[in-house]
């Protein structure tokens, strides 16, 4: 099941921007650095009360040169389609204003639930100020101030108990589903229809999933397959179309449905940033991962251009370096032959289990190999590895301080993990642990 959206919703200046960097703000220092991936801080995972959830700052996205009022209209428009539960921020300082009561008319016309956050009331004689607001009729106004961080514990309790309850998982265990993603016409909708090719397809509207999410189902060599859609494969209003991070943000969401996700290339243009911030994102999710290498049929090419395109990813995307890499062409068909089985491959080591006690020859033989690292004094000791989950495989390691873990060495036991097992195509997660 994928996480509940929240998004965040008001005129410029309330301090939604404030807020919603309070909320991930914790949750955003204690992610892994992963170099080349820039954060697009307009939306992230968060966390409360052991409630995940993705939120969106909806006045960081680019509308274009658009007027205020309609910007504002677009932000609550894009907010209702895909939040699960909205965050109507005021700020309490200016009273209600026409801008609020255009964005409250908005809100009131959809079904979404809304939560009315007061800001910026920032010590308790301000408190009544929030009056006023219950005239936007949403209820209980919630009084906060991103300033001092007050009132969010009460504001996000609210948000929570509007999520949807968790339902089934929505297909069978054995079943792949993967996702496209990439820029606009890379070519993801030309892969998925040749992958498709004339089998009969079904296409299926599952209820439960995403609201506006299509899925393919097919069978390939007696293996079940789902196609996850995107944003950029069904064509929708302009305003999605044009708008390059909220497709991200569709493309985040089919992510997080999938065990797989190719990440298309355009071999025509090259690599560009924004390629590095969705491939980004699919390493973040912890999918499978392969780099599909698009229209490989419209370049001039000689025996050096694919080692040449290998190399250059291979430097723009060094954290997918797990990734296998597949140059295609949807137009002539050129290798798609390899696509499924690759994607059943990775999706097989992304579900693999490896054995403790084997597990923990390969690590005794890669200290023997290459001694543990040494911190004012203190040399690491490993006691014990163990495979805790899988999708992605997740060790724990159990030592005698995780601080004395340093990042080259994990990295060194993730290489020798990869060596002795395998696990093309998944990101693998070591987490060091003190030995009670
Ligand atoms: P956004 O345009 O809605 O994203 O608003 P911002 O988060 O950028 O905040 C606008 C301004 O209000 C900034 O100068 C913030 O420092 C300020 N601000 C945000 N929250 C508070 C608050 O709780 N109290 C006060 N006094 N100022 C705040
Ligand atoms: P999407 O926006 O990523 O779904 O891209 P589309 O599938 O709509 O393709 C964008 C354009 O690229 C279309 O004009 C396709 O005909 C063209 N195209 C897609 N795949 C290939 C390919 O392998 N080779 C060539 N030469 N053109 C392609």
């Amino acid at each position: 099941m994928t996480n509940p959206v929240v998004a965040i919703v008001g005129r410029p200046n309330v301090g939604k921007s404030t807020i919603f960097n309070r909320i991930v703000g914790e949750r955003i220092s204690i992610v892994e650095d992963v170099p080349g991936v820039t954060r697009d801080r307009i939306y992230s995972s968060a966390e409360w009360l052991n409630h995940q959830f993705y939120l969106i700052d909806t006045g960081g996205i680019d509308i274009g040169d658009e007027p205020l009022l309609v910007q504002i209209r677009q932000q609550a428009e894009i907010a209702i389609d895909e939040a699960d539960v909205i965050i109507f921020m005021t700020n309490g300082r200016d009273g209600v204003t026409a801008a609020d009561e255009e964005v409250a008319k908005i809100l009131h016309r959809s079904n979404k639930p809304v939560v009315l956050a007061v800001n910026k009331i920032d010590n308790p004689e301000m408190r009544d100020l929030i009056y006023d607001f219950y005239a936007l009729g949403f209820g209980d106004p919630y009084p906060i101030s991103g300033a001092h961080g007050t009132g969010l514990g009460d504001l996000l309790d609210a948000v929570v108990r509007h999520f949807p309850k968790r339902g089934q998982e929505e297909y069978e265990e054995d079943v792949i589903k993967f996702c496209l993603i990439g820029r606009p016409n890379v070519g993801k909708s030309s892969l998925v229809n040749a992958i498709l090719g004339e089998e009969r397809v079904i296409v299926s509207d599952i209820a439960g999933t995403t609201r506006d999410a299509v899925d393919t189902s097919f069978v390939r060599e007696g293996q079940e397959y789902v196609i996850i859609d995107t944003a950029g494969m069904r064509k929708r209003g302009k305003i999605y179309e044009s708008t390059e991070k909220y497709s991200v943000l569709r493309a985040l969401k089919a992510i997080e449905r999938s065990d797989v996700v190719l990440v298309v290339l355009n071999a025509e243009e090259g690599i560009i940033e924004q390629d590095k911030k969705i491939a980004g994102y699919a390493h973040e999710a912890g999918r499978g991962v392969i780099i599909v290498v698009n229209k490989w049929d419209a370049i001039e090419k000689d025996d050096k251009t694919l080692i040449e395109f290998e190399r250059k990813i291979r430097d723009h995307f060094p954290f997918l370096d797990y990734a296998p890499i597949l140059f295609v062409s949807a137009k002539t068909k050129q290798r798609l032959h390899k696509l499924l089985p690759l994607v059943r491959m990775v999706s097989e080591n992304h579900a693999m289990r490896v054995q403790t006690n084997v597990l923990n020859e390969v690590i005794m033989d890669a200290v023997a190999m290459n001694p543990t690292p040494t911190h004012n004094g203190r040399r690491l000791k490993i006691y014990y590895m163990t495979q805790v989950a899988v999708k992605p495989p997740t060790f724990v390691v159990f030592v005698n301080d995780p601080e004395l873990m340093h990042f080259s060495y994990e990295r060194f036991l993730e290489n020798r993990i990869r060596d002795a097992f395998g696990f093309e195509g998944t990101p693998i997660k070591i987490i060091a642990r003190p030995r009670k």
